[in-house]
């Protein structure tokens, strides 16, 4: 609560929360199957360096950042455990390179190149191939798999660490089929690289819905991500997970506006009849979306949920509060246990891990 007071805004990171989901999803896995944990975009909004030190004391056998700058802010913050970096440019091979993090390669043309930077190297560089079985998003195709190989084989100083695809549409059991085949011609497609290496790079396949529904497909290691801040994006154990993020926030006035005035910007919210407004420390500018404005977004204020009027500001929001009792100071939660991020998302036609990735880095990040 003094954060808050301080801070106005803030976003409470309960870590206990995030150890239970992780061993949730852990309880699910056959034994030896790793884990790596999904720490990026800010660890999914919820704190980069702090999140990857509290998996990393949770014993998580990797961790997956998008970018080189995310891999080396962890190292630098003394996180030891491997680091996958899935979206790795030339420019970053240096920084990959001096700080032990594994690129993910799935063109010819970056295995090329990483590989040729790589070979002055006097150890083995640790590598992460991409494979496209129907995202179509990034990846070797299976037809490229026989050149792959011979890429492969003709440079041993790269060290295949794992081989790895993505399912499309994991979260909705409508595409289970899909998913399914994708699951076999990854199997198909990562066994013969396997079998030509002579040696055993890890398999994996699953994303957080995917280790819901697809317990077959674990291979060596499974990829959790919103599962692990408390989103069961398949709906199918959303209350064996407990929250992580609570967004909150503090009324800064409260005033009463005669019927037919207008209130905020653009004078968008109109009062219907007298009304009680709150206006609350917490804007567009905290990722606190636009969208939300005049009667989409609904905060909770002492157990009632207040509906946007107006148009959300950069800084701030007016809610109605007429039939709540609210006063300045009084706390203010956006999601958490109640709203959800899910009501969060779907009053904006969007998807719960938008909602967590935009808080933005000025929402002081308090962990419990
Ligand atoms: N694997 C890859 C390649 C991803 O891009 C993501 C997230 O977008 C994940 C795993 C984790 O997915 P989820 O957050 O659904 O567990």
């Amino acid at each position: 609560l003094l954060e808050q007071k301080v801070h106005g805004t803030v976003l409470e990171i309960n870590l206990n929360a995030l150890t239970h989901n992780l061993n949730f999803y852990r309880s699910k896995l056959r034994p030896h199957v790793k884990t790596m944990a999904m720490v990026k975009a800010f660890a999914y909004g919820s704190g980069s360096h702090e999140i990857a030190n509290w998996l990393q004391f949770q014993q998580v056998d990797y961790l997956a950042v998008a970018y080189a700058d995310e891999g080396v802010a962890l190292r630098e913050r003394g996180i030891h455990i491997p680091i996958m970096v899935m979206n790795p440019t030339r420019e970053s091979f240096d920084l990959l390179l001096q700080h032990n993090l594994e690129p993910e390669l799935y063109s010819f043309e970056i295995l090329t190149d990483f590989i040729n930077y790589s070979r002055p190297l006097t150890k083995k560089a640790k590598v992460h191939i991409k494979l496209d079985t129907g995202m179509h998003r990034l990846g070797f195709e299976a037809e490229e798999i026989d050149d792959l190989i011979e890429l492969l084989l003709k440079n041993t100083h790269i060290k295949v660490a794992s081989i790895f695809s993505h399912l499309a549409a994991s979260d909705e059991a409508r595409h289970n089929g899909f998913s399914a085949r994708q699951a076999l011609n990854f199997k198909h497609m990562a066994e013969a690289i396997k079998k030509a290496l002579n040696y055993h790079p890890l398999m994996h396949i699953l994303n957080s819905p995917g280790i819901s529904r697809f317990p077959d497909f674990q291979f060596d290691m499974v990829r959790l991500g919103v599962g692990m801040y408390g989103v069961d994006a398949t709906s199918m154990h959303q209350d064996r997970l407990m929250t992580v993020s609570s967004l909150k926030t503090v009324v800064s006035q409260v005033k009463h506006v005669k019927k037919r005035e207008s209130i905020g910007y653009a004078r968008r919210g109109l009062a219907e009849n007298d009304m009680k407004i709150a206006t609350i420390a917490i804007g567009y500018a905290d990722g606190f979306d636009r969208k939300f404005s005049n009667g989409v977004g609904k905060v909770l204020i002492n157990g009632q949920l207040a509906p946007v009027i107006g148009n959300v500001c950069m800084d701030m929001t007016m809610v109605d509060v007429t039939d709540i009792i609210c006063n300045a100071g009084d706390v203010v939660t956006v999601y958490g246990e109640k709203p959800t991020i899910f009501d969060m998302a779907e009053s904006i036609d969007t998807i719960p891990y938008e909602i967590l990735t935009n808080v933005s880095t000025r929402v002081k990040r308090v962990f419990y």
